[in-house]
């Protein structure tokens, strides 16, 4: 067994594909299926997976392998089966498959080194003068002693020899530690032979007589002895005490105290819910369900009880909660049933924090992971259930490559490890509760909130008529008066700006003139603090103009309402009120999410106000009004489950309003009230809002009626990218069964970003067995090759963006 298949760090169409090298005989006991490994391919070295050793190879001529990055497999049987049909079911290479199952920490970087290999032979002075003193240098170095192409003209007559080295393997932290191999009586004799004036180093003795089996950190041990680092360094070189450099996770969480809690007596309804999933974990089968209950009907209570019986099980937990929605206070729940059995992984934490976590399951030591959406490939091996809260949300759906959904690999998983999956929401996506309906999904219900509250009074206030009214103000006369009214009561108030798809854009209020990307067809941002505005998809920046460049009117300014805009004018019509707004802006800083929210649970200020950041995950008793301000910004995007959406958000920010004692009600501005996703979100309808959704969907051949399959093509060049659009077009329309859909082509509904233009191609299709081998093949034929080396093509299978 001396010979690797190897699937290197290459991402093309050319090179997914395993590559053969021969194993040297130091290493053969060593290198296993799942390990990475630094291979020379073609005049690079680069890093790979090995994914099989075998004996035999067709290929006469094989390099080897020139250095293992690990010593333990970092990817399983499972996980690398789990990326062959990643690979398959999302069209991606092999390799991004697997990275996408690591931390980030464990992606390459390469660092260029120059090593000594014959350096007597060295010919030229000052190199060999360079490599007298080491046997290795960094290419920097080489560079900055301005003997690169002396030392190139080296590596030549193979003297010196270029070497990739891959740089952070996410670098460990570690703590010195101290303790003592001996006895408390031997440790007072070893103190007596001291030198009557070495106080110092008596001290440190005695602090390990009273715990000789204990290791404490050095630092811990100075400052408990008052004593010095050279008198540390004493005992050690006498053989009295020793050091052990352990490593440390850095745990985000380890500052807080997690005060246990016990699993409540389950409600009568609670309890019916959980049987069969508890039946699926006694049976070991695999089923998925649906958990559909309102927001405070107990659906986390369920999930903890479900891993409890888990654990009990000896077996591992994984929870997916939307990345917006891993606040401390989710976290919190997790921690406190089952302490440091939970790992945590969400894109707050540092690459090498989440490394840490990454570690800890890998090592066994975590038995439940709560995290974001890339928490499903936890490198678990015994998995007993894996549970997805707010299934609905679209950040389950990667929008890179792998291009995959949460929600279908936690269900080959669990298929492989025969345990249930539970997804959860109060708002199902219309493809899980259709599936539900079907019995695909067992369907599981709650109905009723566990304080008995009745849902929040939903007003939905026309914006026209108050236009009309003479009102010009963001806050509708009603939501003005109840704001007024928590302010004065000490209630707090959470205010929403729904700016997803609509922000503030610059327009001539003279000539209709909105301002633009000079490269992307999209209007750009303004910003109000530096007076710029900005592309959101390319970067571009630039200085607002103050007089038309149309028409040259003055009368051009910005349009659409930010937070800050709010917040000025809550200062002007408010000014005894204290708010705290929570964007991207002011959330940018790590650990800022978790401040202002706590600033706001502790009563500092009256009201939260910001964008759909701050719809979900919060619980505070105090909250008693919600506000959104604009509930159909949403609605007009190019996509067909902007109702959906909207639905969703309304619903969900609803029920932030009366969750405890005190009654809540929730005010929605809009100009468009009588649409059916308004209205029914206001009656927090959902079975009506999912029939009357589901005929719009039937109508328009959308999921869940039919899957989809976009194409995106770009290129700079519009012609090029419009004609092979439609070559492609044309092929899949050829080999795909003719009730398939094949919409196309037409221009994204964003037709250049970065200027590179942008034609897409839209399938629509039931069961269409080709569909995977057409789309690859085109992928072959076209991704940039040739002729077509600036033609970039995506594939997106169940796309969730439709831009
Ligand atoms: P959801 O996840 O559906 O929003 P939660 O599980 O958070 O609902 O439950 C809402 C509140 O009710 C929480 O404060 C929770 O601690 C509490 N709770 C849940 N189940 C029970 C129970 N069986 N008995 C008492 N309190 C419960
Ligand atoms: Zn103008
Ligand atoms: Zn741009």
């Amino acid at each position: 067994m001396n010979i690797a298949s190897v699937i290197v760090d290459v991402p093309t169409m050319q090179t997914d594909r395993p590559f053969d090298y021969l194993i040297p005989e130091k290493w053969s006991q060593m290198i296993q299926p799942g390990m990475r490994v630094i291979v020379p391919f073609g005049s690079r070295n680069v890093q790979g997976y090995v994914v099989k050793v075998k004996d035999h190879s067709s290929f006469p001529q094989l390099k080897a392998i020139r250095e293992p990055m690990d010593v333990v497999p970092v990817l399983n049987q499972e996980l690398m089966d789990l990326a062959d049909w990643l690979t398959k079911t999302t069209l991606c290479f092999k390799v991004s498959a697997y990275q996408a199952m690591l931390p980030a920490a464990m992606k390459a970087k390469y660092e260029k080194r120059f090593a000594a290999v014959n350096e007597e032979k060295i010919a030229d002075e000052k190199v060999a003068e360079l490599f007298k003193k080491k046997k290795e240098i960094t290419w920097e170095e080489g560079e900055k002693a301005g003997l690169l192409t002396s030392i190139q003209k080296e590596v030549k007559a193979g003297t010196v020899e270029l070497i990739y080295k891959v740089k952070s393997k996410g670098n460990k932290k570690t703590v010195r530690m101290i303790g003592t191999r001996l006895s408390a009586e031997e440790l007072s004799e070893a103190a007596s032979r001291l030198k009557g004036n070495a106080v110092k180093q008596k001290r440190l003795i005695d602090v390990f007589k009273q715990h000789p089996g204990e290791m404490i950190s050095a630092k811990e041990l100075l400052e408990n002895a008052n004593s010095t680092s050279s008198s540390l360094q004493a005992l050690i070189q006498k053989g009295i005490l020793y050091e052990e450099q352990k490593e440390v996770y850095r745990d985000p969480y380890a500052q807080t105290d997690f005060e246990k809690t016990s699993p409540f007596p389950l409600t009568d309804e609670q309890r019916k819910a959980i049987s069969p999933i508890i039946e699926a974990l006694e049976e070991e089968k695999h089923e998925t369900f649906l958990l559909y209950g309102v927001t405070g009907s107990g659906k986390t209570e369920i999930y903890l009880q479900s891993i409890q019986k888990v654990l009990e099980k000896g077996k591992e937990a994984i929870v997916l909660v939307p990345e917006i929605s891993l606040t401390p206070q989710m976290v919190h729940r997790f921690k406190s049933r089952f302490g440091d059995d939970v790992a945590v992984l969400h894109s707050g934490l540092s690459i090498g924090e989440k490394y840490d976590e990454w570690r800890k399951i890998l090592k066994k030591e975590a038995k439940v992971v709560v995290g974001a959406r890339s928490a499903i490939f936890a490198p678990f091996e015994n998995i007993g259930i894996i549970i997805i809260d707010e299934e609905h949300e679209t950040s389950y759906k990667q929008e890179e490559t792998p291009r995959y959904h949460a929600r279908d690999v936690a269900i080959k998983r669990a298929q492989h490890f025969n345990c249930p999956v539970i997804l959860g929401s109060a708002t199902p996506s219309l493809e899980s509760f259709a599936r539900a309906q079907k019995g695909v999904y067992h369907l599981l219900t709650l109905k009723n909130r566990m304080n008995h509250r009745d849902l929040p009074e939903v007003e939905i206030v026309d914006m026209r008529e108050e236009l009309r009214a003479g009102n010009r103000s963001i806050f509708s006369r009603s939501l003005f008066e109840k704001l007024k009214d928590r302010v004065e009561k000490g209630e707090q108030t959470v205010l929403l700006l729904n700016r997803r798809g609509h922000s503030s854009f610059v327009m001539c209020r003279d000539c209709g003139y909105v301002v633009q990307c000079p490269h992307c067809d999209i209007s750009l941002t303004y910003h109000h603090f530096s007076n710029e505005m900005k592309c959101h998809y390319c970067g571009y920046e630039t200085i607002a103009p103050s007089v038309c460049p149309e028409c040259g009117s003055p009368y051009i300014r910005y349009f659409g309402t930010g937070t800050q805009k709010v917040e000025e004018e809550l200062g002007k019509l408010l000014p005894e009120a204290r708010v705290i707004r929570m964007d991207v802006d002011t959330t940018r800083k790590k650990g800022a999410h978790e401040t202002l929210l706590r600033q706001f649970s502790e009563g500092k200020a009256d009201i939260l106000l910001g964008t759909q950041m701050i719809a979900k995950g919060l619980d505070f008793p105090n909250i008693t009004l919600v506000g959104v301000l604009s509930a159909d910004t949403m609605l007009h995007l190019p996509d067909f489950r902007s109702s959906e959406k909207t639905f969703q958000l309304l619903t969900q920010v609803s029920g932030r309003a009366g969750r405890h004692e005190l009654q809540g009600e929730v005010v929605v501005q809009t100009y468009t009230p009588e649409h059916y996703s308004i209205q029914l979100a206001g009656q927090q309808n959902f079975e009506r809002f999912y029939q009357r959704e589901m005929i719009m969907r039937k109508l328009g051949s959308y999921p869940p009626f039919y899957y989809l399959a976009l194409v995106n093509v770009s290129h700079e060049d519009p012609l090029v990218a419009a004609s092979v659009t439609e070559k492609i077009t044309k092929f899949i329309r050829s080999r795909l069964s003719n009730k398939t859909v094949v919409l196309g082509p037409t221009a994204s509904p964003i037709p250049r970003i970065n200027n590179r233009y942008r034609y897409q191609c839209l399938i629509k299709y039931k069961h269409e067995p080709m569909l995977s081998d057409t789309l690859k093949s085109i992928l072959e034929q076209y991704n940039g090759q040739g002729s077509y080396s600036h033609l970039q093509i995506a594939v997106d299978i169940n796309p969730f963006v439709m831009m």
